[in-house]
Protein backbone atom coordinates (compact mmCIF):
# COMPACT_ATOMS: atom_id res chain seq x y z
CA UNK A 1 0.00 0.00 0.00
CA UNK A 2 1.51 3.28 -0.90
CA UNK A 3 -0.03 6.66 -0.29
CA UNK A 4 0.02 9.12 -2.36
CA UNK A 5 -0.48 13.38 -1.88
CA UNK A 6 -2.91 15.34 -1.22
CA UNK A 7 -4.45 17.54 -3.36
CA UNK A 8 -5.59 21.24 -2.03
CA UNK A 9 -8.91 21.73 -3.72
CA UNK A 10 -10.61 24.97 -4.13
CA UNK A 11 -13.68 25.46 -1.67
CA UNK A 12 -16.87 24.97 -4.09
CA UNK A 13 -19.31 27.49 -4.49
CA UNK A 14 -22.73 26.44 -7.08
CA UNK A 15 -25.92 27.44 -6.68
CA UNK A 16 -27.61 24.74 -8.31
CA UNK A 17 -29.96 22.25 -7.30
CA UNK A 18 -28.59 19.23 -4.94
CA UNK A 19 -31.68 17.13 -5.21
CA UNK A 20 -29.90 14.55 -7.76
CA UNK A 21 -27.60 13.58 -5.35
CA UNK A 22 -28.99 10.95 -2.77
CA UNK A 23 -27.12 9.70 0.70
CA UNK A 24 -26.83 6.10 0.67
CA UNK A 25 -24.24 5.53 3.68
CA UNK A 26 -22.69 7.95 6.60
CA UNK A 27 -19.74 8.57 3.99
CA UNK A 28 -21.47 8.55 0.67
CA UNK A 29 -23.59 10.08 -1.62
CA UNK A 30 -24.53 8.54 -5.12
CA UNK A 31 -25.61 11.26 -8.08
CA UNK A 32 -27.28 9.46 -11.06
CA UNK A 33 -26.11 10.75 -14.28
CA UNK A 34 -28.53 11.44 -17.06
CA UNK A 35 -27.58 8.93 -19.56
CA UNK A 36 -29.50 5.67 -19.10
CA UNK A 37 -29.65 3.09 -22.14
CA UNK A 38 -29.24 -0.28 -23.19
CA UNK A 39 -25.61 -0.55 -21.64
CA UNK A 40 -26.19 2.45 -18.69
CA UNK A 41 -29.17 0.82 -17.76
CA UNK A 42 -30.29 3.96 -15.52
CA UNK A 43 -27.54 5.99 -16.19
CA UNK A 44 -24.20 6.57 -14.40
CA UNK A 45 -23.63 6.09 -10.86
CA UNK A 46 -21.42 9.20 -9.64
CA UNK A 47 -20.56 8.47 -5.98
CA UNK A 48 -19.10 11.40 -3.70
CA UNK A 49 -16.98 9.68 -0.61
CA UNK A 50 -16.27 11.46 2.95
CA UNK A 51 -17.68 14.64 4.24
CA UNK A 52 -16.12 18.18 4.24
CA UNK A 53 -13.23 17.09 2.40
CA UNK A 54 -14.25 14.65 -0.01
CA UNK A 55 -13.57 12.85 -3.84
CA UNK A 56 -15.76 11.93 -6.70
CA UNK A 57 -15.78 8.54 -7.93
CA UNK A 58 -16.43 8.38 -12.01
CA UNK A 59 -17.60 11.41 -12.19
CA UNK A 60 -19.50 9.83 -15.71
CA UNK A 61 -20.11 11.42 -19.19
CA UNK A 62 -18.80 15.19 -19.96
CA UNK A 63 -22.85 16.38 -19.51
CA UNK A 64 -23.29 19.73 -18.24
CA UNK A 65 -26.14 18.64 -16.32
CA UNK A 66 -24.35 16.25 -14.73
CA UNK A 67 -21.57 18.24 -13.47
CA UNK A 68 -23.27 20.84 -12.40
CA UNK A 69 -25.76 18.54 -10.04
CA UNK A 70 -21.96 16.98 -8.82
CA UNK A 71 -20.64 20.55 -8.60
CA UNK A 72 -23.94 21.74 -6.07
CA UNK A 73 -24.03 18.21 -4.33
CA UNK A 74 -20.29 19.26 -2.86
CA UNK A 75 -21.04 22.99 -2.45
CA UNK A 76 -19.35 24.22 0.45
CA UNK A 77 -16.82 21.36 0.42
CA UNK A 78 -13.39 20.68 -0.78
CA UNK A 79 -13.21 18.07 -3.76
CA UNK A 80 -9.75 16.27 -3.24
CA UNK A 81 -9.87 14.11 -6.09
CA UNK A 82 -11.94 12.92 -8.81
CA UNK A 83 -11.37 9.38 -9.06
CA UNK A 84 -11.74 6.75 -12.26
CA UNK A 85 -12.21 3.70 -12.16
CA UNK A 86 -11.99 3.38 -16.00
CA UNK A 87 -12.22 5.00 -19.52
CA UNK A 88 -15.36 4.13 -20.86
CA UNK A 89 -16.99 7.35 -22.18
CA UNK A 90 -19.66 7.02 -19.79
CA UNK A 91 -17.46 6.76 -16.81
CA UNK A 92 -14.38 9.38 -16.72
CA UNK A 93 -15.28 12.38 -19.42
CA UNK A 94 -16.66 14.79 -16.78
CA UNK A 95 -13.01 14.61 -14.40
CA UNK A 96 -11.65 17.35 -16.21
CA UNK A 97 -14.47 19.69 -15.76
CA UNK A 98 -14.21 19.11 -12.35
CA UNK A 99 -10.93 19.26 -11.52
CA UNK A 100 -11.01 22.55 -14.06
CA UNK A 101 -14.15 24.05 -11.85
CA UNK A 102 -12.24 22.94 -8.59
CA UNK A 103 -8.59 22.43 -8.73
CA UNK A 104 -9.16 18.82 -8.02
CA UNK A 105 -6.82 16.06 -8.43
CA UNK A 106 -7.76 13.42 -11.38
CA UNK A 107 -6.21 9.79 -9.88
CA UNK A 108 -7.32 6.63 -11.03
CA UNK A 109 -6.53 3.92 -13.87
CA UNK A 110 -4.11 4.56 -16.43
CA UNK A 111 -5.57 6.16 -19.87
CA UNK A 112 -6.22 4.26 -22.21
CA UNK A 113 -3.90 2.13 -24.34
CA UNK A 114 -4.85 0.86 -28.07
CA UNK A 115 -4.24 -2.00 -28.80
CA UNK A 116 -1.73 -2.10 -31.05
CA UNK A 117 -2.11 -5.14 -33.87
CA UNK A 118 0.00 -5.30 -36.94
CA UNK A 119 -2.79 -7.10 -39.06
CA UNK A 120 -4.53 -3.87 -39.14
CA UNK A 121 -1.74 -1.53 -40.00
CA UNK A 122 -0.86 -0.11 -36.29
CA UNK A 123 -2.60 1.08 -33.55
CA UNK A 124 -5.86 1.50 -33.70
CA UNK A 125 -8.74 2.43 -30.88
CA UNK A 126 -11.60 1.30 -28.97
CA UNK A 127 -14.41 4.31 -29.51
CA UNK A 128 -15.57 3.04 -25.82
CA UNK A 129 -13.41 4.97 -24.33
CA UNK A 130 -12.34 8.77 -23.10
CA UNK A 131 -9.24 9.86 -24.98
CA UNK A 132 -9.53 13.06 -22.97
CA UNK A 133 -9.13 11.10 -19.56
CA UNK A 134 -5.55 12.50 -18.47
CA UNK A 135 -5.21 11.72 -15.03
CA UNK A 136 -2.64 13.63 -12.65
CA UNK A 137 -2.28 10.63 -10.52
CA UNK A 138 -2.09 6.86 -11.67
CA UNK A 139 -2.78 4.35 -9.13
CA UNK A 140 -1.25 1.25 -9.16
CA UNK A 141 -2.93 -2.17 -7.11
CA UNK A 142 -2.87 -0.82 -3.29
CA UNK A 143 -2.08 2.89 -3.69
CA UNK A 144 -4.25 4.63 -0.84
CA UNK A 145 -5.66 8.10 -1.75
CA UNK A 146 -6.36 9.65 1.65
CA UNK A 147 -9.36 12.41 1.62
CA UNK A 148 -9.83 14.18 5.34
CA UNK A 149 -10.09 11.18 7.70
CA UNK A 150 -10.79 8.50 5.44
CA UNK A 151 -9.12 6.96 3.10
CA UNK A 152 -9.67 4.62 -0.94
CA UNK A 153 -7.39 1.79 -1.75
CA UNK A 154 -7.20 1.20 -5.63
CA UNK A 155 -7.66 -2.60 -6.16
CA UNK A 156 -6.37 -3.68 -9.63
CA UNK A 157 -9.54 -5.71 -11.52
CA UNK A 158 -8.83 -6.22 -14.91
CA UNK A 159 -11.12 -7.77 -17.62
CA UNK A 160 -13.74 -5.26 -18.20
CA UNK A 161 -11.33 -3.03 -19.32
CA UNK A 162 -7.59 -3.83 -19.20
CA UNK A 163 -7.17 -0.56 -16.88
CA UNK A 164 -9.93 -1.12 -14.38
CA UNK A 165 -9.50 -0.50 -10.80
CA UNK A 166 -11.91 -1.19 -7.89
CA UNK A 167 -12.05 1.44 -4.66
CA UNK A 168 -11.95 -0.12 -1.54
CA UNK A 169 -13.74 2.24 1.39
CA UNK A 170 -12.36 0.18 4.81
CA UNK A 171 -14.65 2.28 7.20
CA UNK A 172 -17.29 0.55 5.27
CA UNK A 173 -15.98 -2.45 4.13
CA UNK A 174 -17.71 -1.04 1.08
CA UNK A 175 -16.47 -1.56 -2.52
CA UNK A 176 -17.01 0.76 -5.74
CA UNK A 177 -16.97 -1.67 -8.30
CA UNK A 178 -17.22 0.34 -11.32
CA UNK A 179 -18.16 -2.10 -14.17
CA UNK A 180 -16.54 -5.02 -12.69
CA UNK A 181 -19.59 -6.55 -10.49
CA UNK A 182 -23.03 -5.07 -10.94
CA UNK A 183 -26.11 -5.88 -9.45
CA UNK A 184 -28.65 -5.53 -12.35
CA UNK A 185 -26.37 -7.20 -15.18
CA UNK A 186 -23.20 -9.34 -16.26
CA UNK A 187 -20.36 -7.32 -17.36
CA UNK A 188 -19.61 -6.55 -20.73
CA UNK A 189 -15.76 -8.10 -22.13
CA UNK A 190 -15.08 -6.51 -25.35
CA UNK A 191 -12.25 -7.92 -26.69
CA UNK A 192 -9.18 -6.95 -27.24
CA UNK A 193 -9.39 -4.42 -24.56
CA UNK A 194 -11.81 -6.59 -22.65
CA UNK A 195 -10.21 -10.14 -21.51
CA UNK A 196 -12.49 -13.03 -20.32
CA UNK A 197 -9.48 -14.57 -18.30
CA UNK A 198 -8.49 -11.67 -16.63
CA UNK A 199 -12.20 -10.96 -15.43
CA UNK A 200 -12.39 -14.40 -13.97
CA UNK A 201 -9.51 -13.87 -11.91
CA UNK A 202 -10.07 -10.64 -10.83
CA UNK A 203 -13.93 -11.87 -10.12
CA UNK A 204 -11.97 -14.71 -8.15
CA UNK A 205 -9.74 -11.83 -6.25
CA UNK A 206 -12.64 -10.25 -4.80
CA UNK A 207 -14.01 -13.87 -3.23
CA UNK A 208 -11.25 -12.95 -1.55
CA UNK A 209 -12.62 -10.15 0.22
CA UNK A 210 -14.86 -9.66 3.24
CA UNK A 211 -16.42 -6.29 1.50
CA UNK A 212 -20.09 -5.57 2.48
CA UNK A 213 -21.03 -3.92 0.17
CA UNK A 214 -20.22 -2.96 -3.72
CA UNK A 215 -21.95 -0.10 -5.45
CA UNK A 216 -21.42 -0.69 -8.64
CA UNK A 217 -21.11 1.94 -11.60
CA UNK A 218 -24.26 0.96 -12.69
CA UNK A 219 -27.90 -0.14 -10.91
CA UNK A 220 -28.51 -0.55 -7.50
CA UNK A 221 -25.90 -1.56 -4.84
CA UNK A 222 -24.89 -5.75 -4.11
CA UNK A 223 -25.67 -5.90 -0.73
CA UNK A 224 -24.84 -9.59 -0.41
CA UNK A 225 -21.15 -9.94 -2.40
CA UNK A 226 -20.66 -13.62 -1.84
CA UNK A 227 -23.49 -14.80 -3.47
CA UNK A 228 -23.23 -12.95 -6.53
CA UNK A 229 -19.71 -13.53 -6.70
CA UNK A 230 -20.81 -17.49 -7.05
CA UNK A 231 -23.50 -16.51 -9.34
CA UNK A 232 -21.43 -14.43 -11.52
CA UNK A 233 -18.67 -17.65 -11.90
CA UNK A 234 -21.63 -20.04 -12.33
CA UNK A 235 -23.00 -18.07 -14.83
CA UNK A 236 -19.78 -17.49 -17.12
CA UNK A 237 -19.02 -21.49 -16.34
CA UNK A 238 -22.62 -22.33 -17.86
CA UNK A 239 -22.29 -20.08 -20.71
CA UNK A 240 -18.29 -21.62 -21.59
CA UNK A 241 -20.13 -25.14 -21.60
CA UNK A 242 -23.14 -23.99 -23.56
CA UNK A 243 -20.00 -22.63 -26.04
CA UNK A 244 -17.96 -26.23 -25.92
CA UNK A 245 -21.48 -27.85 -26.63
CA UNK A 246 -22.42 -25.82 -29.67
CA UNK A 247 -18.98 -26.45 -31.21
CA UNK A 248 -19.21 -29.91 -30.88
CA UNK A 249 -23.17 -29.97 -32.25
CA UNK A 250 -21.22 -28.63 -35.08
CA UNK A 251 -21.48 -24.70 -35.05
CA UNK A 252 -18.36 -22.90 -36.37
CA UNK A 253 -18.95 -19.08 -36.13
CA UNK A 254 -19.53 -16.91 -33.48
CA UNK A 255 -22.77 -15.47 -35.33
CA UNK A 256 -23.84 -19.86 -35.03
CA UNK A 257 -23.72 -19.91 -31.54
CA UNK A 258 -25.06 -16.32 -30.62
CA UNK A 259 -28.47 -17.32 -32.53
CA UNK A 260 -28.77 -20.77 -30.21
CA UNK A 261 -27.88 -19.90 -26.95
CA UNK A 262 -28.86 -16.71 -27.17
CA UNK A 263 -32.25 -17.62 -28.35
CA UNK A 264 -35.12 -15.43 -27.00
CA UNK A 265 -32.42 -12.93 -26.13
CA UNK A 266 -33.61 -9.52 -27.58
CA UNK A 267 -32.15 -9.85 -30.60
CA UNK A 268 -30.74 -6.18 -30.13
CA UNK A 269 -28.74 -7.22 -27.73
CA UNK A 270 -27.05 -10.24 -29.91
CA UNK A 271 -23.92 -8.01 -30.87
CA UNK A 272 -22.88 -7.62 -27.34
CA UNK A 273 -23.81 -11.32 -26.93
CA UNK A 274 -21.35 -12.08 -29.86
CA UNK A 275 -18.80 -9.78 -27.64
CA UNK A 276 -19.20 -12.16 -25.30
CA UNK A 277 -18.73 -15.13 -27.08
CA UNK A 278 -15.99 -14.20 -28.69
CA UNK A 279 -14.16 -13.25 -25.00
CA UNK A 280 -14.89 -16.60 -24.09
CA UNK A 281 -13.64 -18.55 -27.14
CA UNK A 282 -10.51 -16.07 -26.58
CA UNK A 283 -10.54 -17.78 -22.84
CA UNK A 284 -11.17 -20.98 -23.86
CA UNK A 285 -8.24 -21.11 -26.68
CA UNK A 286 -5.66 -19.75 -24.34
CA UNK A 287 -6.45 -22.82 -22.10
CA UNK A 288 -6.09 -25.20 -24.91
CA UNK A 289 -9.52 -26.01 -25.45
CA UNK A 290 -10.52 -24.48 -28.93
CA UNK A 291 -8.66 -24.38 -31.93
CA UNK A 292 -9.20 -21.74 -34.37
CA UNK A 293 -8.76 -22.14 -38.33
CA UNK A 294 -6.87 -19.15 -39.29
CA UNK A 295 -6.52 -15.89 -36.72
CA UNK A 296 -8.73 -14.14 -35.25
CA UNK A 297 -8.15 -10.50 -36.00
CA UNK A 298 -9.94 -7.79 -34.18
CA UNK A 299 -10.73 -5.46 -36.84
CA UNK A 300 -9.78 -2.32 -34.21
CA UNK A 301 -10.25 0.33 -37.83
CA UNK A 302 -13.61 -0.54 -37.56
CA UNK A 303 -14.46 0.84 -34.00
CA UNK A 304 -12.04 3.96 -35.08
CA UNK A 305 -13.98 5.11 -37.84
CA UNK A 306 -17.37 4.34 -35.62
CA UNK A 307 -15.89 6.70 -33.25
CA UNK A 308 -19.25 8.82 -32.28
CA UNK A 309 -18.92 12.51 -31.43
CA UNK A 310 -21.52 12.45 -29.12
CA UNK A 311 -19.62 12.01 -25.64
CA UNK A 312 -22.90 11.64 -23.39
CA UNK A 313 -23.40 8.30 -23.75
CA UNK A 314 -21.67 5.17 -24.33
CA UNK A 315 -21.92 4.14 -28.10
CA UNK A 316 -23.21 0.85 -27.47
CA UNK A 317 -23.02 0.16 -31.25
CA UNK A 318 -19.50 0.52 -31.24
CA UNK A 319 -18.94 -0.86 -28.31
CA UNK A 320 -21.01 -3.82 -28.78
CA UNK A 321 -20.68 -4.85 -32.62
CA UNK A 322 -17.75 -7.49 -33.25
CA UNK A 323 -15.62 -6.86 -36.16
CA UNK A 324 -16.47 -8.97 -39.30
CA UNK A 325 -12.98 -10.63 -38.94
CA UNK A 326 -14.13 -11.94 -35.85
CA UNK A 327 -17.35 -13.34 -37.11
CA UNK A 328 -15.94 -14.75 -39.96
CA UNK A 329 -13.32 -16.58 -37.50
CA UNK A 330 -13.96 -20.36 -37.67
CA UNK A 331 -13.86 -22.11 -34.07
CA UNK A 332 -14.05 -25.80 -33.46
CA UNK A 333 -13.72 -27.50 -29.94
CA UNK A 334 -10.04 -29.68 -29.61
CA UNK A 335 -10.87 -32.97 -29.16
CA UNK A 336 -8.72 -35.66 -26.70
ZN1 LIG B 1 -17.39 0.25 -18.76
Amino acid sequence: MRPVGRSEGAIIRAEASQDATARVSPLTRRALAPNPGPVTYKGTCSYIVGNGDVAIIDPGPDDPRHIEALLASVSGERLRYVLVTHTHRDHSPAALALKDATGATIAGCAPYAPCDSPSVGGPNLDAAHDLTYAPNIVLGDGDEIAIGDVSLVALATPGHTANHLCFALAEEKALFTGDHVMAWATTVIAPPDGSMSDYLASVERLRGRDDRIYWPGHGEPVRDPPRVLRALIHHRRAREAAILQRLEAGDETIAEIVAQIYEGVDKRLHPAAAMTVLAHLEDLIARGLVDCAGQIVQDHAAFGRNRPNADDVIDSKSLERPSPRALEARFRRRLG
